[in-house]
Order: C-alpha cells, then structure tokens, then sequence
C-alpha cells in the first residue's frame, strides 16, 4: 500500500507517521521549501495530545507543551478578575492534560517523527486525479506521482477540496482579525501558568504558557474584512485599539515583537460531508475549516490522522472501504466542532452585543464549572475518546 500526502502540516505529518506506523509506504509532497508555519502557537487540547501520544510522541509533545495549572477570564478595562479556576477537574475528566505549544517547534517535531529529509519539500500540486486503480498528483514543475491513495492535508485553501467537491468553496469572513505572537513570560500580564484572557468591548486579548517561559499571546479585534495592514506595524494599531485597556494589556503591547507578530483575517467554511472521492481524501482544515474560537482546528486534524489508521487498520487490503469508513467516522465530528466554535466566535465577538454583555455577566459568577464542562464537551468524541 502506498499513499501520497500532499501538505506537511500538522494533519499531514500526524497522518504520514500514523500511516507509516501500520506499515503503509508515504510520500509527502510540500509546496515550501523550508518548515515555515504561518502563526505563533496553539493550544493542543488534550484530544490532540493523546493522539500525539498514540503517534509515539509523549515525551516529545509535553517538553513543548506549556503548563497550563489555571484559567481566568478579566475585565479589559480595569483589569479586575471576573473569575479564576483550576484546569485539574478538566485534566481529571479527560485524562490528559492540555499543551499550547509553539507552532514552529510542534511541526518541526512531527516532522523529525517522521524523518525531516524524507520530506518533499518545494513540490506545489497543481492537480489530482482518481483512478481505477491509482490516484496521481501533478506538481508545478511537471512531476507527478502515483500511490493507492492521496490524502490531501493542504490546508484552509485546498486544491483537493476542490477536486473533491467538483468545485471551489467559499469561505466565510468570521468578522475579526487575530494578532498573534510570543513574548517571555512577564506576570504583570498574567501568571505564568495560567490562561489569562481579558474581555471587554467584544475584543479579546489573551496569553497562555508554551515551553522556554514564553506566553503565546493573541489579540481578537472585530472589524471589516480587507482593512490594510503594513507588517511591522502591529504595536501602534494595537495600542490605538486598546488604548484604554487594563495595565496588563498595556504590558503586553510594549513587550511583543512587532516585527514577529502575525496578522490573520479569521475565515471558516459551512461543514460538508464529502471528504472522499475515490482514492482521493482532504484531512485537517482542507476537510474543515475552523475559527480558532474553541481551539480544535489543529486538534481535529490530528484526530483525523489518527481515525484514517484505524480504518486502514480496519480495512488493510482495501484502500475505498478504509476511506469511506474515515469519512463516515470523522464528518459529524468535525462539523460538530465548526459550529460550536462559531457559536462561540459570535458571542465572544460581540455579533449580537446583547449576547456578549450576557456573558460577560456570567464570567463574573463563574467558578469554571459550566467552562470547563464546554471545553470537555470540545475534547470528547474523537477516536481516542
Ligand atoms: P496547514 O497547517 O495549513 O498545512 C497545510 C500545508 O499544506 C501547508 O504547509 C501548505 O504549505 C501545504 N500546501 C497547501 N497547498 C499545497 C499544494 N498545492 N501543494 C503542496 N503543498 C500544499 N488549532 C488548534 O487545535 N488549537 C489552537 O489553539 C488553534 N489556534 C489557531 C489560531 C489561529 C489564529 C488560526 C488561524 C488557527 C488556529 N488553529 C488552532 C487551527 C490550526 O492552525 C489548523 O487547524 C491547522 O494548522 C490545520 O493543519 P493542516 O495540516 O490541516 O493545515
């Protein structure tokens, strides 16, 4: 059995070394020529763990992963704390305990899984074809290959999507703009193992602890799509939006990088059922594309690797039974997961400001009961449960 992943991000690493596992011969085609992700880091909820750890990466995964004892939330304005709980009922329920972890460094280890020089790097994929007994991806520079199957792992704007769907999508614009980087940990912003988030205003600003005593942090400021942006630039239109923020914000602005901090329109795209055609199939965000707002994007995708090997576990010797036993174990799931994080994008983003005041209300008479049984609600349902 052969298969051709196309894409070495997260789901497409995570997918090439679950395949490579069950003795499947891979290639993994990327259109970059070096491990450049876009964004700073993310939060690896304790479903993508697990299936980091199914992959062999346990010890890997947690000397990346930042400590994450605690959670608040905190009024923007004045900067007092509207609650404050402990992350060990959710660890205790679920089994694992949660990782943000640098971005750049969380690829770079699922590719030494995987083998760094085994990658193809710098190969664009212009088409992808089914087959009667192959699929075959065509490159820009005019080479093609063959295997059983081909997992497209190309991301939020995916080729084979297209191919798969007999057509483009559109996306859609989720009405705010996420800024996003590292700085070192610094408690006047919030404690260093804690997720502190500050509300205000439908905007959010927020840091959370990664390896090396670093915060991922990330700012949410609703506004219209196309607004110009020049990179370089994000400390003074960050410190003019948040002008009359808490202390801890104003910190936090006077300590990033502006010229490191990332700038993204945040996008997602309507579930649809169809992930397979064939011998061709989309995992990760070219199957479902998420705002970060429940941070399972990344999750999801792991998950999906980790669902395409057992249905090849389950199905060894044919490669159109196992595809359609991944379809059918992964797309209620991750639909699932693309409206719940679109609910609560809404609400955190002040789409009806009613709704936001409500829940800032609520944030204030929180002892993390009813947040933590939301995030478990997130991290359950996947195939390692
Ligand atoms: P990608 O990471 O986009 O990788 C796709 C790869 O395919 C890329 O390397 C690309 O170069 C390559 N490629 C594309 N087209 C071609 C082609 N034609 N030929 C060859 N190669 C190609 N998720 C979480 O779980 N937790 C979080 O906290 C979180 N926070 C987020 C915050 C922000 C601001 C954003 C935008 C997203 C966040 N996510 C989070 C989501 C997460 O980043 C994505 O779900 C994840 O990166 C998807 O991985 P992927 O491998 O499917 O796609």
């Amino acid at each position: 059995m052969k298969a051709v992943i196309v894409g070495a991000g997260m789901g497409g690493m995570s997918a090439a070394i679950a395949l490579r596992q069950l003795g499947v011969h891979v290639e993994v085609y990327e259109q970059v020529s070096e491990n450049k992700p876009v964004g700073a880091a993310i939060s690896v909820w304790s479903n993508g763990v697990k299936c980091l750890n199914h992959l062999g990466l346990e010890r890997e995964a947690a000397e990346l992963g930042g400590i994450l004892d605690s959670m608040s939330y905190v009024d923007g304005f004045t900067g007092d704390t509207m609650c404050r709980f402990s992350m060990q009922p959710l660890i205790d329920e679920v089994g694992q305990r949660p990782y943000p972890m640098a971005r750049a460094e969380l690829q770079l280890m699922l590719m030494n899984a995987y083998g760094y020089d085994d990658i193809h790097f710098g190969k664009k994929m212009v088409a992808v074809h089914d087959g009667a007994e192959r699929a075959t991806v065509e490159f820009a520079d005019g080479t093609t290959d063959s295997a059983d199957i081909v997992i497209g792992a190309d991301g939020a704007k995916s080729l084979t999507r297209e191919y798969v769907l007999g057509g483009p999508v559109q996306r859609r614009y989720a009405g705010y703009v996420n800024f996003n980087g590292l700085v070192e940990v610094d408690e006047n912003i919030g404690p260093a193992t804690e997720w502190t988030t500050y509300v205000g205003d439908s905007r959010r600003v927020s840091v959370m602890p990664v390896a090396g005593n670093r915060f991922y942090f990330f700012f949410d400021v609703p506004m219209p799509a196309g607004v110009p942006f020049e990179r370089g630039t994000a400390r003074e239109v960050l410190a003019e939006e948040f002008a009359d923020w808490a202390p801890g914000v104003q910190t936090l602005i006077g300590t990033l990088d502006p010229t490191t901090t990332n700038r993204v329109e945040i996008l997602d795209l309507d579930p649809f059922d169809t992930w397979v055609k064939g011998r061709v199939a989309v995992l990760g965000d070219a199957a479902h594309n998420t705002t970060p707002d429940v941070g399972q994007g990344g999750c999801l995708a792991m998950e999906d690797a980790v669902a395409l090997q057992f249905a090849f576990r389950d199905h060894p010797d044919d490669p159109l039974a196992a595809l359609a036993a991944y379809q059918s174990a992964r797309t209620e799931r991750a639909g699932d997961l693309v409206l719940r994080a679109r609910k609560r994008c809404d609400v955190t983003h002040g789409k009806d400001p009613e709704k936001t005041a409500a829940w800032y209300d609520e944030l204030r008479g929180e002892d993390g009961t009813n947040i933590i049984r939301g995030i478990v609600g997130n991290i359950v349902g996947g195939p390692l449960t």
